[in-house]
């Protein structure tokens, strides 16, 4: 049998750019909906030989007698490989669950729906019983799933560990990461508990705003997307001068986003596009897509924002880096931290007394529900981390079948009631919530870095624009523990960040 070539890392960095901007591509026509059918597999198929054992054991042979200064580069061209080896071996299997779930519908009042409709449903119901009864009804369809999810799970962890050669999942995501995340962990649940009090007096407000006076002590979880919407401010933050301020925030830091060729604005209103906010980076630092569609609400500044955190960063990494430090990183706590300052302009009561008009102390008022939903949501993912590191030390003998601490631990750290079958949909594969949870430490390092630099104002200079355009330069080769270190923190300093979530 004939075996197809494989390819020096050189030309494979070179191929793997193509294909990855073909898939890009591919994935934004679809999404922004110019495209009604996606033909990712027709892409997938004509760069089969990337993703091939053989072409991962000659990177592995190439990397291991490279120099200090390459094998970085062609440490994460291996895990690319890796990661994309897993992905063609589960391909099928990920598929039928994907259309298996497309296909799921509950009914709520007679009105059939998409099970993943029923999520945004939750997002816009007014009525505080109606939520409590869809997300029910939601939970219910949901769990169905799960011996599913759990067959999948299983099936990825083996082939990650047959691939990458590690059986244990917690060392081989400490390898990728290069942190402990054990002792991440010790960091972010100190910082949580520093920060109770503060977080209770804040819920209590805001519950009884958002939700109203008939809600229970302890709302169930299904009221999450209705509380991150915030609607009792919509008439404040409309739909339509969204973009309009959003691009004036971004030109006070000194990016005029309307001018970088590099940036592709797709900010059009078109029935067919997902209305969820998004960077494409499909060829970074020359092609970048950022794709909004304002919905109404200050969750559409925030989205806008924080994808303009993600496209700057992309679109300013210096253009002579190899592609792979232009690209790829070890995980996603690197460009998190650009896309987190950007979205911190919107904590600032300032920000919303200049663009809305408002009052000092309405403008003190709707900056502090910003922090409520921040401190809500810092919280609810270092419970996810506690809680997927339990499940994943003891997945050699579980398999994933008990859902441990899963529902007390969220619960105990929101004030919302989460429900324990949702186990397995409420994680993400990699151990994504470290990744956001270091951004956040970072985050709160560097505005407190910006306020020391540029001063209180940090969040409308060009000053502050000239500081990230640096850390921009450098691509994603650094890592977040890196960035750490170039603005003055050790890495698991969480005392900007407890400041930040005490601040109320
Ligand atoms: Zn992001």
């Amino acid at each position: 049998m004939a075996s197809t070539a494989v390819l020096s890392a050189a030309e494979y960095e070179k191929r793997l750019q193509e294909y990855a901007y073909e898939r890009s591509e591919e994935g934004r026509r679809v999404r922004v909906g110019e495209k009604e059918v996606s033909e990712q597999a027709a892409i997938v198929a004509r760069y089969r030989d990337l993703f091939t054992r053989d072409q991962l054991d000659a990177l592995r042979e190439e990397q291991s007698s490279s120099s200090d200064d390459e094998r970085e580069r062609l440490y994460r061209l291996c895990k690319t490989c890796e990661s994309g080896v897993i992905s063609t071996e589960l391909a099928e299997q990920e598929d039928a669950f994907e259309n298996a779930i497309l296909q799921a519908r509950v009914t709520f009042r007679g009105d059939e729906m998409p099970l993943r409709s029923a999520q945004a449903r939750l997002a816009v119901l007014d009525s505080y019983a109606d939520r409590e009864e869809l997300g029910e009804l939601e939970r219910t369809a949901s769990a169905a799933f799960n011996p599913r999810r759990r067959e999948l799970l299983e099936a990825r962890e083996q082939l990650d560990a047959d691939v990458s050669g590690e059986p244990d999942p917690i060392a081989r995501n400490e390898e990728e990461k290069a942190i402990s995340l054990r002792e991440l962990e010790r960091a972010l649940v100190a910082a949580s508990q520093a920060t109770t009090e503060a977080y209770e007096r804040l819920r209590e407000r805001w519950f009884d705003r958002l939700l109203g006076p008939e809600r229970e002590p302890r709302p169930t979880n299904a009221h999450v997307h209705y509380l991150r919407r915030v609607s009792p401010l919509e008439s404040t933050y409309t739909k339509d001068q969204a973009v309009e301020i959003c691009l004036a925030t971004t030109l006070a830091l000194g990016f005029d986003m309307t001018a970088i060729a590099n940036i592709h604005l797709d900010l059009e209103d078109r029935p067919q596009k997902n209305p969820r906010a998004c960077v494409i980076a499909s060829n970074p630092p020359e092609v970048v897509h950022l794709i909004t569609r304002a919905q109404g609400g200050l969750s559409d500044y925030q989205a806008f924002l924080h994808e303009a955190g993600h496209a700057l960063h992309y679109a300013g990494v210096d253009p002579q880096l190899p592609y792979t430090f232009r690209s790829i990183s070890r995980d996603h706590a690197l460009t998190e931290i650009y896309s987190y300052i950007f979205e911190a302009v919107t904590r600032e009561p300032g920000w919303h007394a200049q663009y809305f008009g408002l009052s000092d102390a309405q403008a003190a008022e709707n900056a502090e529900v910003t922090l409520f939903l921040e401190a809500l949501l810092y919280r609810r993912y270092t419970a996810k981390l506690q809680y997927e590191l339990g499940f994943w030390s003891a997945f050699a003998d579980e398999r994933g079948t008990s859902a441990r601490d899963y529902a007390p631990l969220l619960s105990e750290a929101t004030g919302l009631n989460y429900d324990e079958r949702n186990y397995l949909s409420d994680m993400d594969a990699g151990f994504y919530s470290a990744d956001y949870l270091r951004a956040w430490i970072r985050a709160a390092q560097l505005r407190a870095y910006l306020v020391r630099e540029v001063g209180d104002d940090w969040w409308r200079s060009t000053r502050t624009g000239e500081l990230l355009r640096d850390l921009f330069r450098e691509g994603t080769r650094p890592t977040s523990e890196e960035v750490a270190a170039r603005i003055g923190y050790e890495p698991l300093d969480t005392a900007p960040l407890v400041a930040d979530l005490s601040a109320a």
